[in-house]
């Protein structure tokens, strides 16, 4: 996708403060983090949301859920974190790239009761 901005953040049109990368993912911090730490894991296919992720898609989206706790160790996150995905315009989605929210380093509420 030419005009989507995390794969243009992927393609290193769009700098970025990076924490990973390999062939598929991308992890970089968020530019309005929302906690001490928060960063964000992308897969370099371009994959619009949730809701359009499919089977074959499944070793990606495992790979990236595995990547999340090993890189927020590194992060300094020892004491656990938060992952979030936005799914839709009705999840509060803004950007139309499948992302992981990693975010942590403060004490945070809890999101759902
Ligand atoms: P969403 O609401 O789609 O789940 O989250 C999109 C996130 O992307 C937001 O937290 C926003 O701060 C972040 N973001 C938007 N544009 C950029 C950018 O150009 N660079 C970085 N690093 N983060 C961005
Ligand atoms: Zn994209």
């Amino acid at each position: 996708m030419s005009d989507c901005i995390f794969c243009k953040i992927a393609r290193g049109e769009i700098p970025c403060r990076k924490v990973y990368e390999d062939d598929d993912v991308l992890a970089f911090h968020d530019i309005h983090p929302a906690a001490p730490v928060h960063f964000m894991l992308v897969p370099k296919l371009h994959i619009a949301s949730l809701m359009q992720a499919e089977e074959a898609h499944a070793a990606l989206l495992g790979k990236m859920l595995l990547l999340a706790p090993k890189l927020a160790k590194e992060q300094g996150l020892d004491n656990g974190f938060r992952t979030v995905i936005n799914t839709g315009k009705g999840g509060g989605q803004e950007v139309f790239h499948l992302h992981i929210h990693v975010i942590g380093g403060g004490s945070l509420p809890p999101m759902v009761r």
